[in-house]
């Protein structure tokens, strides 16, 4: 089968061929139909520090898809062949305690999919019949494809109470833009997200996914609020950027007593000014990965309520033109990139 791996120890991604995986007594075979490029697969195609560290050369990459189940070990319950699935990428224990107790996505034992095991940029993908999510009828494959990152987002959104809550995004890459499309539908007040990405700020504006999109290098936020009448802060921030000057700009626009959550990854050397923690009392919560299961219902029943997400898919691609859809990604302008594998 063909395959999108990481066949040299420099930058780029290669097509390659595989045997189709065998499947074990819980796990199934998946015949992918569509997938995206996530983040992370720039990190690997760019090869830098991370990736070096992280990626066995050789790896097939990719862990946002959507199939069909085209075959099924012989002890999995509740899937058939045919079933259109996607599914969570983070493989977890199954015995330690965060996961006897229902907390399965803070698993010491996490194993990625296309980062530590065999990928999902394949046309077929072997997986434990327990990270398989079925998929209604209504869902596009597009959209299941991405459910891996808006996953991320809704996880991140929904940590908090947005109803009537004043909510600042910093960074509008594909997942800022898709929370600030969430915190309005659940019912925030003002939502504000800001970049410095032109294209990404325009994307976000498109979408209408906030009342006010800030480019916070023309703009200053603290006018930005003062145009929306807003007196004390944020209640709500949600940092998307990794970026330590989006996140010190948040901390100095919380409300007292603000909630924030961290998705973006920041760099290591990030110094940040904890007085701003310590005497506003803010609550700050890490995000990694999304609640297995509840995050998957919840973006289902959300998009199933009216959410719109397919606007940030901007770019589709056959996966023989992978390379196109590669420096895409890469360039940043772009929303989602979705690849065909048929
Ligand atoms: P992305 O890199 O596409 O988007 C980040 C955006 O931040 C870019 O558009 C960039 O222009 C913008 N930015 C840079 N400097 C800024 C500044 N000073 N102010 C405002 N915005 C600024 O990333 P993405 O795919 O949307 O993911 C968002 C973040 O979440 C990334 O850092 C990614 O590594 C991280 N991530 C974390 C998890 C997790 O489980 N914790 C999962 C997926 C992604
Ligand atoms: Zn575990």
């Amino acid at each position: 089968m063909k395959t999108l791996a990481k066949l040299k120890a420099e930058k780029g991604i290669w097509m390659d061929e595989q045997p189709i995986p065998e499947i074990g007594h819980n796990d199934v075979l998946i015949k992918i139909k569509k997938t995206a490029i996530c983040g992370t697969d720039i990190h690997i195609y760019n090869w830098d520090e991370w990736a070096q560290k992280t990626i066995p050369v050789g790896m097939t990459v990719g862990h946002e898809y959507a199939g069909e189940i085209v075959e099924i070990g012989k002890e999995v319950k509740g899937l058939k062949i045919g079933d259109r699935v996607s599914g969570e990428g983070h493989i977890v224990c199954g015995h330690c305690r965060n996961c006897r107790a229902g907390r399965d996505h803070l698993c010491p034992n996490t194993v990625g999919v296309g980062v530590n095991r065999m990928g999902a940029f394949a046309e077929y993908l072997a997986i434990p019949a327990a990270n398989v999510y079925p998929l209604p009828d209504d869902i596009s494959d597009d959209l299941a494809a991405i459910f891996d990152p808006l996953g991320n987002a809704v996880h991140t959104a929904l940590s908090f109470d947005m109803v009537g809550e004043d909510v600042l995004i910093t960074g509008a890459g594909p997942i800022g833009i898709m929370a600030a499309s969430i915190a309005r539908h659940a019912g925030a007040r003002h939502v504000v997200i800001t970049d410095v990405n032109d294209y990404r700020l325009a994307l976000a504006r498109e979408m209408g996914a906030a009342n006010r999109v800030v480019d916070v290098s023309k703009e200053a936020l603290e006018d930005v609020m003062k145009e929306l009448g807003m007196k004390e802060g944020f209640d709500v921030g949600l940092e998307m950027s990794g970026n330590g000057v989006a996140f010190n700009q948040m901390l100095a626009n919380m409300e007292n007593g603000g909630k924030v959550a961290l998705l973006g990854i920041p760099g290591k050397d990030t110094v940040i000014d904890w007085n701003n923690v310590i005497f506003k009392g803010l609550f700050i919560k890490g995000i990694y990965g999304r609640e297995m299961f509840e995050t998957w219902y919840k973006m289902t029943s959300m998009i199933q309520s009216g959410l719109n997400m397919e606007p940030i898919i901007t770019h589709r691609y056959h996966v023989d033109n992978y390379a196109e859809a590669f420096e895409v990604m890469a360039s940043g302008k772009s929303g989602k990139v979705v690849l065909d594998w048929s």
